[in-house]
């Protein structure tokens, strides 16, 4: 079914959000809104079946209302990436798979592929740069280009542009930021040439002004042409702010349709889309390019539900929202706000760990946490169900919530019983942790399913073996989570030690003196708690830009002050310790551990690995580490130890002969985290 979403009085969110829902014409198109889905690597680019598989993510996300679709990145050749390349015929024939299935499913829908040569960063030894700078997270030190390697990158760009028009694209997107092959002619420290490649301003962006102007001439007047500038690279030593207006405006003369502002370098130590980042926290900067140009302007990072979209548009920060996270999570989000639904939206909260840290710990699939159908839309589906069930889900956290809300789409009869007062479970004390506010929104987005789905939810009622074995019901489903772990330390019942609940739930305030047991993510979230003064950063922009070193005012190179910020703690001395002796925070996400580690560290937080604990008395925390006896001098020891299953009232079901499903913290504890508890609930009562 199509569904039209302009403005329209049976569309009550396109007055909610008039400039959300207002076209926008391109000259060379026209979008039917200023939602625009921004491109996203999801390893289908490189899948056997990755073709097929895009064509359907992509069709849900065009029924799902976005204006503008842009693809993930597709190299022009061979040395641009060791992924998806486009670069002959041959390869174009799939992307026809992709561009019929968009227009199909709506044909107002316009749909970009971008165009990614990687440069250093491309994973393959013959990746090529202007100058053989190893970057920092590169895996192979660039060769070289020479004046011919130079045009044959130009002349692939113009080819990989001109077959994907004739693959049906409607136009292209070019990146020139991030680290990729464009960008790094622009900044001195990977451009140290001297030749008309290189040194001055006009000779460093001379390599981008080419390429637009090749891909302008492949693909002829009247396809979209976009062009994503380094707005702020982050980098010491990184773009000036007349820089990047000189290329911005100098790209729009060339032929660009419209201007995207990016602020990512990936080796940059700055987090820009962590969900410590503040929501449109770079919209301004936009802002301020926009009022230069006259072309369109793209503003992103996260911009993650329409009323912070309605508000960027609103101050004229940006002609159009990119959002690229927030349909993983959710494809109907434009749909949802046009109709007034945004309290059904499955916001994305930013945590990059089914997204992100896939693409970046080399996980070829990309998926959401919150929305595990996210690129498996031809695997996991929720089909009717042609015998409905009576179905009791025991316990209200992401296992038992995903659990009980695909069963109820499907048409079953489903009962959620909590003992607790409020669904959630575990993410009720996740949302508590400075920086991880937007947790809130998966348990109002699950609150509302709830309603949606017809589940009949049953709070404050521990239930037990005999209460569901005399139920009726024809499926029992435990989802009782987890028991923290209490580790056999001597000593361990001795009143300065605490349990992590108690502490992030605020019945137990630790003392001045705090040694935490276990550096896991609970360990990690529990020192930022204890080591945190003051508003959450995350909800003050100019808080954000003094703790990260961005001066967003005067815009110095790269948007970088250059020096290691200060950062406000609470007066409290903090041990991070754990007995592994690799270092502290390893596990932690593969794109948000570091931003957690520096945190830390800058307040002063001391994390030690390789300790044995040898007892708890009155004068603190006793210990080895690496042998040698150290005293933590604590007066409050929290303990942060991992997690066990629960599983009485699954054994004593058993005991009665019901045979219940076990599923998230309750199946299995270990690594377990929402992610896994939620795919693995939705993935059962798809089945169930
Ligand atoms: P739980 O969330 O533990 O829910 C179990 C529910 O069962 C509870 O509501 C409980 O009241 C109920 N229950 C138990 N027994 C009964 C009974 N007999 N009758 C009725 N109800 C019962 N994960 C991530 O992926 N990313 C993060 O950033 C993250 N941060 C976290 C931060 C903190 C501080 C904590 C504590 C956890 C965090 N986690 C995070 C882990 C994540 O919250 C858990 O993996 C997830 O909640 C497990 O889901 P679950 O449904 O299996 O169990
Ligand atoms: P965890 O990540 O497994 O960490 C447990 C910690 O306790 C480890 O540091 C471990 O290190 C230590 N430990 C284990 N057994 C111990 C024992 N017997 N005595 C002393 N120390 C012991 O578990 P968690 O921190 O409880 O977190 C639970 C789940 O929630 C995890 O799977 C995690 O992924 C998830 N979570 C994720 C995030 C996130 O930001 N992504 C945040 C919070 C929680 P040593 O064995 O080396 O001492
Ligand atoms: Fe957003 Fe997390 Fe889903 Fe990635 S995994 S899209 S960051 S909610």
């Amino acid at each position: 079914m199509q569904i039209p979403i302009r403005t329209a009085p049976d569309m009550p969110g396109t007055t909610r959000y008039p400039h959300l829902f207002s076209p926008l014409d391109l000259g060379v198109a026209r979008l039917r809104n200023r939602v625009l889905m921004g491109s996203m690597h999801t390893g289908l680019e490189e899948a056997p079946d990755g073709f097929v598989r895009m064509a359907a993510f992509f069709a849900e996300r065009a029924r799902g209302g976005v204006g503008m679709i842009i693809t993930g990145g597709i190299s022009p050749n061979a040395e641009g990436g060791s992924g998806a390349k486009l670069s002959t015929p041959e390869e174009a024939a799939g992307h026809r798979i992709v561009t019929d299935a968009v227009r199909a499913a709506d044909p107002e829908v316009k749909i970009c592929m971008q165009i990614l040569h990687a440069g250093p960063l491309a994973g393959t030894p013959a990746c090529v740069a202007p100058t053989a700078v190893k970057s920092r997270i590169g895996r192979f030190a660039p060769n070289e280009l020479d004046e011919a390697g130079i045009e044959k990158q130009i002349a692939d760009f113009g080819n990989c542009a001109r077959l994907a028009r004739e693959a049906g694209y409607h136009g292209v997107e070019l990146i020139g930021s991030a680290g990729y092959l464009i960008s790094t002619f622009l900044v001195r420290k990977t451009n140290l040439r001297t030749d008309r490649w290189g040194g001055e301003w006009e000779n460093r962006m001379r390599f981008a002004i080419e390429v637009v102007k090749r891909v302008r001439a492949a693909i002829g007047p009247d396809a979209i042409l976009i062009f994503r500038v380094p707005a702020m690279d982050m980098l010491d030593g990184g773009l000036a702010w007349e820089e990047v207006v000189s290329l911005a405006k100098a790209i729009e003369a060339t032929g660009a349709n419209v201007i995207s502002t990016h602020f990512c370098w990936h080796e940059a130590p700055v987090p820009t889309i962590a969900t410590m980042v503040p929501r449109a926290a770079f919209a301004g900067v936009t802002g301020r390019l926009r009022r230069e140009l006259n072309v369109p302007v793209i503003t992103s990072n996260r911009i993650n539900m329409p009323d912070v979209a309605e508000a960027v548009l609103a101050r004229g920060d940006a002609d159009l929202v990119s959002m690229a996270r927030p349909m993983l999570a959710d494809a109907e989000l434009v749909l949802k706000a046009a109709q007034g639904r945004e309290d059904e939206i499955n916001t994305c909260i930013a945590c990059n760990q089914a997204c992100l840290d896939h693409t970046f710990g080399g996980r070829l699939q990309v998926s959401c946490l919150v929305n595990p159908r996210a690129c498996n839309e031809t695997l996991l589906r929720y089909e009717p169900t042609r015998a409905s069930k009576r179905v009791a889900v025991v316990g209200a956290g992401p296992a038992g919530l995903a659990f009980a809300t695909v069963a109820a789409e499907r048409g079953h009869r489903v009962t959620l019983f909590d003992a607790a007062d409020e669904i959630g479970g575990q993410f009720n004390l996740a949302k508590r942790i400075p920086g991880k506010e937007e947790f809130t929104e998966t348990l109002r987005y699950f609150r509302r399913r709830l309603e949606v789905t017809g589940v009949d939810v049953r709070l404050r009622t521990r239930v037990d073996a005999d209460a569901l074995a005399a139920g009726g019901f024809d499926e029992v489903v435990v989802a009782t989570g987890i028991e923290p772990r209490r580790p056999d330390i001597p000593g361990i019942d001795h009143p300065m030690v605490a349990g992590y609940i108690d502490v992030i739930t605020g019945r137990r305030v630790p003392g001045r003196r705090v040694a935490i047991v276990g550096a896991g993510g609970i360990g990690f979230d529990v020192a930022e708690l204890v080591s945190h003064d003051g508003p959450s950063a995350a909800l003050d922009r100019d808080l954000f830009a003094r703790e990260w070193g961005i001066d967003f005012e005067n815009h110095p190179r790269g948007g970088v002050t250059g020096v290691v910020p200060r950062v406000a703690a609470a007066e409290r001395t903090v041990w991070l310790l754990q007995r592994k002796t690799d270092p502290v925070g390893k596990a932690l996400g593969r794109t948000t551990g570091w931003t957690h580690r520096i945190t830390l560290s800058r307040r002063g937080v001391k994390m030690v690995n390789g300790v044995e604990y040898v007892r708890i008395d009155d004068a603190g925390l006793h210990a080895r580490v690496n042998g040698e006896p150290v005293l933590f001098d604590a007066d409050t020891v929290i303990v942060c130890a991992g997690q066990l299953p629960l599983r009485a009232l699954h054994d004593a079901l058993r005991a009665r002969g019901v045979d219940a499903r076990l599923v998230g913290g309750a199946f299995e504890a270990a690594e377990l985290d929402a992610k896994r508890a939620i795919d693995q609930a939705s993935r059962m009562a798809a089945e169930v």
